[in-house]
Protein backbone atom coordinates (compact mmCIF):
# COMPACT_ATOMS: atom_id res chain seq x y z
CA UNK A 1 0.00 0.00 0.00
CA UNK A 2 1.28 3.30 -0.88
CA UNK A 3 0.18 6.51 1.74
CA UNK A 4 -1.15 9.21 -0.37
CA UNK A 5 -4.00 12.04 0.24
CA UNK A 6 -6.48 10.13 -0.72
CA UNK A 7 -5.30 7.60 1.83
CA UNK A 8 -3.28 4.22 1.06
CA UNK A 9 -3.61 3.00 -2.73
CA UNK A 10 -2.85 -0.37 -3.59
CA UNK A 11 0.44 -0.67 -6.16
CA UNK A 12 0.88 -3.45 -8.28
CA UNK A 13 4.48 -5.14 -7.34
CA UNK A 14 6.54 -4.87 -10.26
CA UNK A 15 7.27 -8.29 -11.79
CA UNK A 16 5.13 -10.48 -9.54
CA UNK A 17 3.01 -13.02 -11.45
CA UNK A 18 0.98 -14.32 -8.51
CA UNK A 19 -2.59 -14.37 -8.50
CA UNK A 20 -5.09 -13.24 -5.93
CA UNK A 21 -7.57 -16.07 -5.02
CA UNK A 22 -10.91 -16.32 -5.88
CA UNK A 23 -12.03 -15.63 -2.91
CA UNK A 24 -10.04 -12.36 -2.01
CA UNK A 25 -12.54 -11.06 -4.58
CA UNK A 26 -15.36 -12.62 -3.33
CA UNK A 27 -14.82 -11.56 0.16
CA UNK A 28 -13.80 -8.24 -0.95
CA UNK A 29 -16.16 -5.73 1.64
CA UNK A 30 -15.32 -2.70 -0.12
CA UNK A 31 -17.68 -4.23 -2.77
CA UNK A 32 -19.97 -4.91 -0.34
CA UNK A 33 -21.47 -8.16 1.10
CA UNK A 34 -24.98 -9.38 1.38
CA UNK A 35 -25.94 -8.69 5.07
CA UNK A 36 -29.43 -10.47 5.50
CA UNK A 37 -27.47 -13.50 4.07
CA UNK A 38 -24.59 -13.32 5.96
CA UNK A 39 -27.32 -12.46 8.84
CA UNK A 40 -28.76 -16.08 8.24
CA UNK A 41 -25.88 -17.99 7.77
CA UNK A 42 -24.04 -17.15 11.06
CA UNK A 43 -27.47 -16.64 12.87
CA UNK A 44 -30.33 -18.38 11.05
CA UNK A 45 -32.45 -15.43 11.09
CA UNK A 46 -32.09 -12.08 9.35
CA UNK A 47 -32.01 -8.75 12.11
CA UNK A 48 -34.71 -8.47 13.99
CA UNK A 49 -33.53 -4.93 14.44
CA UNK A 50 -31.49 -3.50 11.39
CA UNK A 51 -30.23 -0.98 13.10
CA UNK A 52 -28.04 -3.15 14.79
CA UNK A 53 -28.34 -6.45 13.91
CA UNK A 54 -28.80 -10.01 15.60
CA UNK A 55 -28.58 -10.00 19.01
CA UNK A 56 -29.76 -11.49 21.86
CA UNK A 57 -28.70 -9.61 25.13
CA UNK A 58 -27.56 -6.34 25.58
CA UNK A 59 -25.37 -4.85 28.85
CA UNK A 60 -22.90 -1.85 30.30
CA UNK A 61 -20.32 -2.96 32.31
CA UNK A 62 -16.22 -3.23 32.28
CA UNK A 63 -13.68 -5.86 33.13
CA UNK A 64 -13.37 -6.65 37.07
CA UNK A 65 -9.85 -6.26 36.68
CA UNK A 66 -8.58 -2.86 36.89
CA UNK A 67 -5.32 -2.93 35.42
CA UNK A 68 -7.14 -4.64 31.80
CA UNK A 69 -10.21 -1.99 32.42
CA UNK A 70 -7.86 0.97 32.37
CA UNK A 71 -5.44 -0.65 29.45
CA UNK A 72 -8.48 -1.13 27.46
CA UNK A 73 -10.26 1.31 25.16
CA UNK A 74 -13.36 1.47 26.77
CA UNK A 75 -13.50 -0.85 29.41
CA UNK A 76 -11.19 -3.61 28.73
CA UNK A 77 -14.26 -5.99 28.00
CA UNK A 78 -12.40 -7.57 24.66
CA UNK A 79 -9.09 -7.64 25.89
CA UNK A 80 -10.57 -9.52 29.65
CA UNK A 81 -12.75 -11.95 27.14
CA UNK A 82 -9.77 -13.32 24.97
CA UNK A 83 -7.35 -13.21 27.95
CA UNK A 84 -10.33 -15.81 29.24
CA UNK A 85 -10.83 -17.83 25.79
CA UNK A 86 -7.03 -18.28 26.41
CA UNK A 87 -7.05 -19.40 29.47
CA UNK A 88 -10.00 -21.60 29.57
CA UNK A 89 -8.12 -23.44 26.19
CA UNK A 90 -11.04 -22.95 24.35
CA UNK A 91 -8.69 -21.42 21.61
CA UNK A 92 -5.02 -21.47 21.58
CA UNK A 93 -4.76 -18.06 19.99
CA UNK A 94 -6.40 -14.83 19.18
CA UNK A 95 -6.45 -12.95 15.90
CA UNK A 96 -5.53 -9.36 17.26
CA UNK A 97 -3.64 -5.57 16.53
CA UNK A 98 -0.68 -4.65 18.17
CA UNK A 99 0.12 -1.31 18.09
CA UNK A 100 4.16 0.15 17.38
CA UNK A 101 5.02 -2.88 14.91
CA UNK A 102 6.87 -2.82 12.44
CA UNK A 103 7.36 0.79 13.25
CA UNK A 104 6.38 3.14 15.95
CA UNK A 105 3.56 4.67 14.61
CA UNK A 106 2.24 1.44 12.75
CA UNK A 107 -0.37 -1.39 13.93
CA UNK A 108 -0.32 -5.10 12.45
CA UNK A 109 -2.22 -8.14 13.27
CA UNK A 110 -0.58 -10.94 15.29
CA UNK A 111 -1.92 -14.05 16.68
CA UNK A 112 -1.53 -13.48 20.57
CA UNK A 113 -1.06 -17.18 22.43
CA UNK A 114 -0.61 -15.95 25.72
CA UNK A 115 -3.01 -13.40 28.19
CA UNK A 116 0.47 -11.29 28.10
CA UNK A 117 0.48 -11.02 24.20
CA UNK A 118 -3.31 -9.78 24.25
CA UNK A 119 -2.69 -7.10 26.50
CA UNK A 120 -0.18 -5.52 24.62
CA UNK A 121 -2.58 -5.05 22.11
CA UNK A 122 -5.44 -3.46 24.09
CA UNK A 123 -6.93 -0.03 22.78
CA UNK A 124 -8.21 1.37 19.65
CA UNK A 125 -6.39 2.10 16.32
CA UNK A 126 -8.07 4.83 14.93
CA UNK A 127 -6.25 4.43 11.31
CA UNK A 128 -6.84 1.06 8.89
CA UNK A 129 -4.80 -2.53 9.56
CA UNK A 130 -5.10 -5.19 6.96
CA UNK A 131 -6.35 -7.64 9.53
CA UNK A 132 -7.18 -9.91 7.28
CA UNK A 133 -3.39 -9.80 5.73
CA UNK A 134 -2.98 -12.10 8.45
CA UNK A 135 -5.24 -14.97 7.04
CA UNK A 136 -2.27 -17.40 5.54
CA UNK A 137 -0.80 -17.52 9.27
CA UNK A 138 -4.49 -18.60 10.59
CA UNK A 139 -4.59 -21.41 8.16
CA UNK A 140 -0.94 -22.53 9.20
CA UNK A 141 -1.79 -22.05 13.19
CA UNK A 142 -2.28 -25.26 15.22
CA UNK A 143 -5.13 -24.68 16.93
CA UNK A 144 -8.81 -22.89 17.34
CA UNK A 145 -8.68 -19.24 17.25
CA UNK A 146 -10.36 -16.10 18.61
CA UNK A 147 -10.45 -12.76 16.15
CA UNK A 148 -10.50 -9.33 16.75
CA UNK A 149 -11.99 -7.33 13.88
CA UNK A 150 -13.35 -3.97 12.00
CA UNK A 151 -17.26 -4.57 11.12
CA UNK A 152 -15.92 -4.57 7.72
CA UNK A 153 -13.07 -7.36 8.57
CA UNK A 154 -15.44 -9.18 10.75
CA UNK A 155 -18.03 -9.51 7.18
CA UNK A 156 -15.17 -10.67 4.77
CA UNK A 157 -14.40 -13.15 7.76
CA UNK A 158 -17.60 -14.23 7.66
CA UNK A 159 -17.73 -14.87 4.05
CA UNK A 160 -14.61 -16.43 3.84
CA UNK A 161 -16.12 -19.02 6.68
CA UNK A 162 -19.14 -19.11 4.19
CA UNK A 163 -16.94 -20.55 1.16
CA UNK A 164 -15.36 -22.61 3.47
CA UNK A 165 -11.75 -21.08 3.88
CA UNK A 166 -9.41 -23.33 6.05
CA UNK A 167 -7.74 -19.78 7.97
CA UNK A 168 -11.05 -18.51 8.35
CA UNK A 169 -12.73 -21.89 9.70
CA UNK A 170 -10.22 -21.69 12.40
CA UNK A 171 -12.06 -19.33 14.02
CA UNK A 172 -14.65 -20.08 16.92
CA UNK A 173 -15.14 -16.54 18.47
CA UNK A 174 -15.24 -13.59 16.96
CA UNK A 175 -15.40 -10.11 18.94
CA UNK A 176 -15.82 -6.87 17.41
CA UNK A 177 -15.34 -3.40 18.41
CA UNK A 178 -18.09 -1.04 17.27
CA UNK A 179 -16.55 1.42 14.41
CA UNK A 180 -17.80 4.79 14.00
CA UNK A 181 -14.96 6.55 11.97
CA UNK A 182 -11.59 5.72 11.26
CA UNK A 183 -8.84 7.82 9.76
CA UNK A 184 -6.09 8.02 7.07
CA UNK A 185 -2.47 8.12 8.60
CA UNK A 186 -2.03 11.14 7.28
CA UNK A 187 -4.24 12.29 10.14
CA UNK A 188 -1.51 11.91 12.65
CA UNK A 189 1.48 13.10 10.50
CA UNK A 190 -1.32 16.13 10.43
CA UNK A 191 -1.44 16.38 14.46
CA UNK A 192 2.24 15.64 14.55
CA UNK A 193 3.34 19.00 12.01
CA UNK A 194 0.44 21.20 14.25
CA UNK A 195 2.50 20.02 17.46
CA UNK A 196 6.37 20.85 15.89
CA UNK A 197 7.16 17.25 14.64
CA UNK A 198 8.09 17.35 11.51
CA UNK A 199 8.84 13.53 10.10
CA UNK A 200 6.73 10.60 11.21
CA UNK A 201 9.97 8.70 11.68
CA UNK A 202 10.38 11.11 14.64
CA UNK A 203 7.69 8.85 16.53
CA UNK A 204 9.00 6.40 19.23
CA UNK A 205 5.48 5.32 20.93
CA UNK A 206 1.95 6.32 19.59
CA UNK A 207 -1.53 5.49 21.56
CA UNK A 208 -4.88 6.27 20.98
CA UNK A 209 -6.51 5.53 24.11
CA UNK A 210 -4.15 5.90 26.80
CA UNK A 211 -5.01 7.28 30.30
CA UNK A 212 -8.23 6.94 31.86
CA UNK A 213 -11.12 6.40 29.79
CA UNK A 214 -12.31 8.08 27.35
CA UNK A 215 -8.68 8.42 27.32
CA UNK A 216 -6.18 10.69 24.86
CA UNK A 217 -3.73 10.42 22.00
CA UNK A 218 -0.45 9.75 23.51
CA UNK A 219 2.99 10.36 21.21
CA UNK A 220 6.70 10.13 22.60
CA UNK A 221 9.30 11.26 20.16
CA UNK A 222 12.49 10.13 20.15
CA UNK A 223 13.85 13.35 21.28
CA UNK A 224 11.81 12.82 24.51
CA UNK A 225 8.78 15.37 23.47
CA UNK A 226 5.45 13.92 24.40
CA UNK A 227 2.50 14.78 23.13
CA UNK A 228 -1.04 14.44 24.34
CA UNK A 229 -5.02 15.13 22.98
CA UNK A 230 -7.91 14.42 25.27
CA UNK A 231 -10.07 12.22 23.07
CA UNK A 232 -12.53 13.93 22.13
CA UNK A 233 -10.21 17.21 21.11
CA UNK A 234 -8.27 15.12 18.80
CA UNK A 235 -11.74 14.18 17.15
CA UNK A 236 -11.23 17.24 15.29
CA UNK A 237 -9.15 15.14 12.57
CA UNK A 238 -12.07 12.93 11.70
CA UNK A 239 -13.44 15.75 9.11
CA UNK A 240 -10.12 16.53 7.58
CA UNK A 241 -8.74 12.70 7.34
CA UNK A 242 -12.25 10.38 7.55
CA UNK A 243 -11.63 7.41 5.42
CA UNK A 244 -13.79 6.85 2.31
CA UNK A 245 -14.98 3.53 3.05
CA UNK A 246 -15.99 4.80 6.59
CA UNK A 247 -18.45 7.07 4.91
CA UNK A 248 -19.55 4.24 3.02
CA UNK A 249 -19.99 1.18 5.28
CA UNK A 250 -23.60 0.79 6.80
CA UNK A 251 -22.32 -1.12 10.46
CA UNK A 252 -21.94 0.52 12.93
CA UNK A 253 -22.31 -1.60 15.81
CA UNK A 254 -20.03 -5.15 13.89
CA UNK A 255 -23.06 -6.94 13.08
CA UNK A 256 -21.71 -10.51 12.26
CA UNK A 257 -19.65 -10.65 15.25
CA UNK A 258 -20.76 -13.52 18.45
CA UNK A 259 -19.79 -9.95 20.73
CA UNK A 260 -19.72 -6.65 20.01
CA UNK A 261 -18.63 -3.66 22.19
CA UNK A 262 -18.33 -0.32 22.54
CA UNK A 263 -18.05 2.73 24.70
CA UNK A 264 -21.01 3.30 26.37
CA UNK A 265 -21.58 7.54 26.11
CA UNK A 266 -24.13 8.43 28.40
CA UNK A 267 -23.19 10.93 31.32
CA UNK A 268 -24.17 8.93 34.08
CA UNK A 269 -21.11 6.91 32.93
CA UNK A 270 -18.96 9.74 31.41
CA UNK A 271 -19.39 11.48 34.98
CA UNK A 272 -17.96 8.26 36.81
CA UNK A 273 -15.20 7.73 34.49
CA UNK A 274 -12.80 4.61 34.81
CA UNK A 275 -14.38 3.00 31.67
CA UNK A 276 -17.57 1.65 30.50
CA UNK A 277 -18.59 -0.27 27.49
CA UNK A 278 -21.61 -1.18 25.96
CA UNK A 279 -21.98 -5.14 25.22
CA UNK A 280 -23.77 -6.91 22.72
CA UNK A 281 -24.18 -10.89 22.65
CA UNK A 282 -25.20 -11.76 19.35
CA UNK A 283 -25.34 -15.64 19.07
CA UNK A 284 -25.82 -17.93 22.22
CA UNK A 285 -22.15 -18.84 22.17
CA UNK A 286 -21.35 -15.52 22.59
CA UNK A 287 -23.83 -15.05 25.51
CA UNK A 288 -22.84 -18.13 27.58
CA UNK A 289 -19.27 -16.90 27.38
CA UNK A 290 -20.49 -13.25 29.15
CA UNK A 291 -22.37 -15.47 31.79
CA UNK A 292 -19.33 -17.20 32.23
CA UNK A 293 -17.19 -14.81 32.89
CA UNK A 294 -19.82 -13.00 34.65
CA UNK A 295 -20.27 -15.87 36.89
CA UNK A 296 -16.27 -16.04 37.79
CA UNK A 297 -16.75 -11.94 38.21
CA UNK A 298 -14.05 -11.43 35.47
CA UNK A 299 -16.47 -9.35 34.51
CA UNK A 300 -19.08 -6.80 35.63
CA UNK A 301 -21.86 -6.44 33.67
CA UNK A 302 -25.44 -4.91 33.96
CA UNK A 303 -27.94 -5.94 31.55
CA UNK A 304 -29.64 -3.36 29.40
CA UNK A 305 -32.32 -2.81 27.42
CA UNK A 306 -31.46 -2.73 23.38
CA UNK A 307 -33.29 0.82 23.35
CA UNK A 308 -31.08 2.22 26.33
CA UNK A 309 -28.23 0.57 24.25
CA UNK A 310 -28.60 2.51 20.98
CA UNK A 311 -29.40 5.62 23.03
CA UNK A 312 -25.87 5.41 23.48
CA UNK A 313 -24.72 5.76 19.71
CA UNK A 314 -27.86 7.64 18.08
CA UNK A 315 -25.85 9.96 15.77
CA UNK A 316 -23.71 7.23 14.27
CA UNK A 317 -26.56 4.76 13.81
CA UNK A 318 -28.05 7.24 11.38
CA UNK A 319 -24.78 8.54 10.13
CA UNK A 320 -24.47 5.14 8.88
CA UNK A 321 -27.86 3.53 8.48
CA UNK A 322 -29.04 6.91 6.58
CA UNK A 323 -26.37 8.24 5.84
CA UNK A 324 -24.26 6.29 4.35
CA UNK A 325 -27.39 5.01 2.12
CA UNK A 326 -27.69 9.06 1.07
CA UNK A 327 -24.11 9.09 0.31
CA UNK A 328 -24.00 6.29 -2.00
CA UNK A 329 -26.92 7.51 -3.58
CA UNK A 330 -25.06 10.43 -4.16
CA UNK A 331 -22.06 8.67 -5.49
CA UNK A 332 -24.26 6.51 -7.93
CA UNK A 333 -25.76 9.31 -9.27
CA UNK A 334 -22.45 10.76 -10.62
CA UNK A 335 -21.54 7.18 -12.50
CA UNK A 336 -18.92 6.15 -9.53
CA UNK A 337 -19.51 2.25 -8.14
CA UNK A 338 -20.39 1.62 -4.78
CA UNK A 339 -20.96 -1.22 -2.18
CA UNK A 340 -23.94 -3.42 -2.50
CA UNK A 341 -24.81 -4.56 0.88
CA UNK A 342 -27.95 -6.46 -0.11
CA UNK A 343 -30.44 -3.54 1.22
CA UNK A 344 -31.42 0.12 2.02
CA UNK A 345 -34.03 1.73 3.64
CA UNK A 346 -37.80 1.66 2.30
CA UNK A 347 -37.43 5.69 3.14
CA UNK A 348 -35.37 8.40 4.26
CA UNK A 349 -37.07 12.05 4.25
CA UNK A 350 -35.92 15.05 2.61
CA UNK A 351 -35.26 16.85 5.95
CA UNK A 352 -32.84 14.26 6.16
CA UNK A 353 -31.45 14.38 3.26
CA UNK A 354 -30.46 18.10 3.71
CA UNK A 355 -29.13 17.56 6.80
CA UNK A 356 -26.82 15.33 5.14
CA UNK A 357 -25.83 17.90 2.61
CA UNK A 358 -24.60 19.72 5.46
CA UNK A 359 -22.54 16.90 6.73
CA UNK A 360 -20.98 16.10 3.44
CA UNK A 361 -20.30 19.78 2.67
CA UNK A 362 -18.13 19.82 5.73
CA UNK A 363 -16.14 16.84 4.94
CA UNK A 364 -15.50 17.99 1.56
CA UNK A 365 -14.34 21.54 2.37
CA UNK A 366 -12.44 19.91 5.38
CA UNK A 367 -11.04 17.54 3.03
CA UNK A 368 -9.57 19.95 0.82
CA UNK A 369 -6.17 20.51 0.66
CA UNK A 370 -6.20 23.82 1.87
CA UNK A 371 -8.24 22.96 4.70
CA UNK A 372 -5.68 20.47 5.93
CA UNK A 373 -2.67 22.76 5.36
CA UNK A 374 -4.34 25.72 7.55
CA UNK A 375 -6.02 23.84 10.80
CA UNK A 376 -2.19 22.89 11.21
CA UNK A 377 -1.80 26.75 12.10
CA UNK A 378 -4.68 26.32 14.57
CA UNK A 379 -2.97 25.88 18.64
CA UNK A 380 -4.98 22.10 20.17
CA UNK A 381 -6.21 24.16 22.46
CA UNK A 382 -8.10 26.36 20.28
CA UNK A 383 -9.07 23.76 18.25
CA UNK A 384 -10.35 20.62 20.76
CA UNK A 385 -13.05 22.68 22.43
CA UNK A 386 -13.97 24.83 19.59
CA UNK A 387 -14.81 21.26 17.76
CA UNK A 388 -16.23 20.11 20.74
CA UNK A 389 -18.36 22.53 20.91
CA UNK A 390 -19.45 22.26 17.35
CA UNK A 391 -19.83 18.70 17.87
CA UNK A 392 -22.12 19.15 20.36
CA UNK A 393 -24.36 22.02 18.67
CA UNK A 394 -25.20 20.42 15.85
CA UNK A 395 -26.14 16.81 17.88
CA UNK A 396 -28.68 18.78 19.17
CA UNK A 397 -29.97 20.90 16.47
CA UNK A 398 -29.82 17.42 14.32
CA UNK A 399 -31.48 14.82 17.01
CA UNK A 400 -35.32 15.47 16.19
CA UNK A 401 -34.72 15.11 12.42
CA UNK A 402 -32.30 12.19 13.24
CA UNK A 403 -34.22 10.18 15.96
CA UNK A 404 -37.55 10.56 14.40
CA UNK A 405 -36.44 8.61 11.03
CA UNK A 406 -34.81 5.83 13.20
CA UNK A 407 -38.09 4.83 15.27
CA UNK A 408 -39.76 3.32 12.36
CA UNK A 409 -36.30 2.13 10.57
CA UNK A 410 -37.62 -0.43 7.91
CA UNK A 411 -35.35 -1.88 4.99
CA UNK A 412 -35.99 -3.62 1.88
CA UNK A 413 -33.52 -6.24 0.71
CA UNK A 414 -32.07 -8.11 -2.35
CA UNK A 415 -29.93 -11.67 -2.44
CA UNK A 416 -26.19 -11.68 -3.12
CA UNK A 417 -23.98 -13.35 -5.72
CA UNK A 418 -24.84 -16.85 -5.79
CA UNK A 419 -22.72 -19.90 -4.35
CA UNK A 420 -20.48 -22.07 -6.45
CA UNK A 421 -18.22 -25.01 -6.13
CA UNK A 422 -14.47 -24.23 -7.79
CA UNK A 423 -12.01 -27.06 -9.32
CA UNK A 424 -9.56 -25.66 -6.47
CA UNK A 425 -12.17 -27.64 -3.93
CA UNK A 426 -13.05 -24.20 -2.77
CA UNK A 427 -16.43 -22.11 -2.79
CA UNK A 428 -16.46 -18.88 -4.87
CA UNK A 429 -19.06 -16.67 -5.97
CA UNK A 430 -20.12 -15.20 -9.19
C1 LIG B 1 -11.52 2.69 14.10
C2 LIG B 1 -12.41 2.53 15.31
C3 LIG B 1 -13.54 3.34 15.44
C4 LIG B 1 -14.37 3.21 16.56
N1 LIG B 1 -15.50 4.00 16.67
C5 LIG B 1 -16.31 3.87 17.74
C6 LIG B 1 -17.45 4.71 17.89
O1 LIG B 1 -17.74 5.56 17.04
N2 LIG B 1 -18.24 4.53 18.98
C7 LIG B 1 -17.95 3.57 19.93
O2 LIG B 1 -18.70 3.45 20.89
N3 LIG B 1 -16.88 2.77 19.81
C8 LIG B 1 -16.05 2.90 18.75
N4 LIG B 1 -14.94 2.09 18.64
C9 LIG B 1 -14.75 1.02 19.63
C10 LIG B 1 -14.07 1.47 20.91
O3 LIG B 1 -13.03 2.37 20.63
C11 LIG B 1 -13.47 0.25 21.66
O4 LIG B 1 -12.64 -0.47 20.77
C12 LIG B 1 -14.51 -0.70 22.14
O5 LIG B 1 -15.34 -0.02 23.05
C13 LIG B 1 -13.91 -1.91 22.82
O6 LIG B 1 -13.32 -1.50 24.01
P1 LIG B 1 -12.51 -2.51 24.93
O7 LIG B 1 -11.95 -1.73 26.06
O8 LIG B 1 -13.35 -3.70 25.23
O9 LIG B 1 -11.35 -2.93 23.93
P2 LIG B 1 -9.90 -3.46 24.29
O10 LIG B 1 -9.98 -4.41 25.41
O11 LIG B 1 -8.96 -2.32 24.36
O12 LIG B 1 -9.61 -4.30 22.97
C14 LIG B 1 -9.66 -3.70 21.71
C15 LIG B 1 -9.41 -4.77 20.68
O13 LIG B 1 -9.66 -4.23 19.39
C16 LIG B 1 -8.59 -4.54 18.53
N5 LIG B 1 -8.43 -3.42 17.61
C17 LIG B 1 -8.15 -2.15 17.92
N6 LIG B 1 -8.08 -1.39 16.83
C18 LIG B 1 -8.32 -2.19 15.80
C19 LIG B 1 -8.38 -1.98 14.40
N7 LIG B 1 -8.14 -0.79 13.84
N8 LIG B 1 -8.66 -3.03 13.60
C20 LIG B 1 -8.89 -4.25 14.14
N9 LIG B 1 -8.85 -4.50 15.46
C21 LIG B 1 -8.57 -3.49 16.28
C22 LIG B 1 -7.37 -4.70 19.44
O14 LIG B 1 -6.45 -5.59 18.89
C23 LIG B 1 -7.98 -5.25 20.71
O15 LIG B 1 -7.99 -6.66 20.71
C24 LIG B 1 -14.07 2.24 17.55
C25 LIG B 1 -12.93 1.44 17.41
C26 LIG B 1 -12.09 1.57 16.31
C27 LIG B 1 -10.86 0.70 16.20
Amino acid sequence: MKHTRQGPLPTPLVGDASQLAEWAFAACPGKGLNYPELSQWVFGHPPEQWLVGCWRKAYVGFSSDPAVRRAGASAGVITQTLMHLLETGKVAGAVVVKQGSPKPWEAEPIIATTPKQVMECTQSVYVPVPVNTILAEMERFQGRLAYVGLPDQVASLRRLQQLGHPGALRVDYVLGPYCGMAMYQKAIESFLRANGVKRIEDVAELRYREGEWPGYLQVKTHSGKVLRAAKFYYNYLIPFYVTRSTLYSVDFTNELTDISVGDAWHPKYEKEGKGFSVVLARTAKGEQLLNEMQTQRLVELDEASLQEAMSMHGHMLDFKKRGAFIRMGWRRRMGKRVPDYGYKPVRIAPSRRLAEAVIYTVFLVCGSRVARRLVEFVPLSVLGPMFNVLRKSWKNMSKPTKRAGLRDYRVQTWPGRKVIATPEGGKSAR
